[in-house]
């Protein structure tokens, strides 16, 4: 067995939560960096779930080969699922969160054999698709190698591109359906012009990852979405208020009921998830249900006793926070609305409670 179908077969043995299914329509989704950093991206496992969920469809994991651990960089990249190249899939969706995992696209598509210009590919090679926070900033340098991009929310569209994907097989007709769809970017369509970002419906959130596995850096860790987006307006953002109308707020309940009975570790993930207005209650609750509470994000201006307090319960030993500008004067004028007593009191919390860091 090579190694990197033994590195596969050792990682599916320890996940918990995949889902089965084979179906008509199956695409590989595959992610430009190591399993780690894949397994660890909400949005990438969002997307698994939404294709998974999709009658008639299904998709097979791919990821870059980790120098490290898989021993593999020159090897084929097969699908987690059925170990299939993914160069024999007729799509390849792509999550890439930032400008340089454009770099592991290329390694990605190199190691598969799948020519990376998308001038250099004909219809013998999959479409590639791709998606992810990237698209919110910065799409354009994708736009020499990817057939269409998703920008934005893709959790709705995604199942929708696909659909089109199955259902028309000539190239040039595709592109048109797909350059007509709003929050669809085609490069070959619309040249530079980037249209609207997409907005998830309201009932699709939240975000929560089916998968946990022990080989990631948040191990083990159940993942969901406290919120989407953000209310302030930090000028250097794109999550601020004016990307798709600010924050949209996950009910405490919903956030509650999903979390599942086993899940020791639960990852609390958003822009601004210390905004949550219940998210002391949030915290504190999982904490007495015995579990291990990590947050993505933490603003000096909402830590509270009560908030550091239960943090503490539920095993934070760091407490992570950050101004984003040198003094009070260039904070102001970024719109960054954290005041240095607030630094101070969280130093304050942080001792009160024994976190040393
Ligand atoms: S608080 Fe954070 S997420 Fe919100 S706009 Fe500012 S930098 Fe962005």
């Amino acid at each position: 067995m090579s190694h990197l179908r033994e590195t596969i077969r050792r990682r599916l043995d320890d996940e918990v939560g995949r889902i089965s299914k084979q179906a008509p329509f199956t695409v590989a989704l595959a992610y430009p960096s190591p399993y780690s950093v894949a397994m660890s991206s909400l949005g990438f496992q969002r997307i698994y779930r939404a294709i998974m969920e999709t009658p008639g469809l299904a998709c097979e994991r791919a990821f870059l080969a980790d120098d490290d651990v898989d021993g593999a960089s020159q090897e084929r990249p097969l699908t987690y699922e059925s170990r299939t190249p993914i160069d024999a899939f007729p799509v390849v969706a792509v999550s890439v969160a930032y400008e340089l995992e454009i770099a592991g696209l290329v390694r990605l598509l190199d190691a598969a054999r799948i020519p990376v210009l998308r001038a250099e590919r004909g219809d013998a090679h999959p479409f590639l698709l791709a998606g992810g926070p990237l698209t919110f900033s910065n799409p354009l340098p994708l736009a020499p190698i990817v057939d269409a991009i998703v920008l934005g929310e893709a959790e709705g569209l995604v199942p929708e591109v696909l659909s089109v994907l199955e259902s028309i097989r000539p190239r040039g007709v595709r592109l048109d359906v797909l350059a007509r769809m709003p929050g669809v970017f085609v490069p070959e369509r619309h040249g530079n012009r980037l249209g609207e970002i997409a907005k998830a419906d309201d009932a699709l959130l939240p975000a929560w990852g089916p998968i946990r596995t022990p080989h990631t850096v948040l191990a083990n860790m159940f993942l969901i979405e406290t919120e989407r987006g953000c209310s302030r307006g930090c000028t250097y953002c794109v999550m601020r208020r004016s990307t798709n109308g600010g924050m949209r707020v996950v009910p405490m309940d919903t956030i509650l009921g999903l979390v599942p009975q086993d899940a020791k570790r639960v990852g609390l993930v958003g822009a601004a998830v210390s905004d949550h207005p219940k998210i002391a209650e949030i915290v504190r609750t999982l904490a007495e249900q015995g579990r291990e509470v990590g947050l993505s994000s933490l603003r000096p201006d909402r830590l509270t006793d009560e908030f550091v307090s239960a943090l503490k319960q539920a095993g934070t030993r760091t407490l992570t926070t950050a101004m984003d500008g040198a003094s009070e004067r260039l904070r102001e004028s970024l719109e960054r609305k954290a005041r240095e007593r607030h630094l101070v009191r969280c130093a304050e919390l942080a001792r009160r409670h024994g976190m040393d860091h």
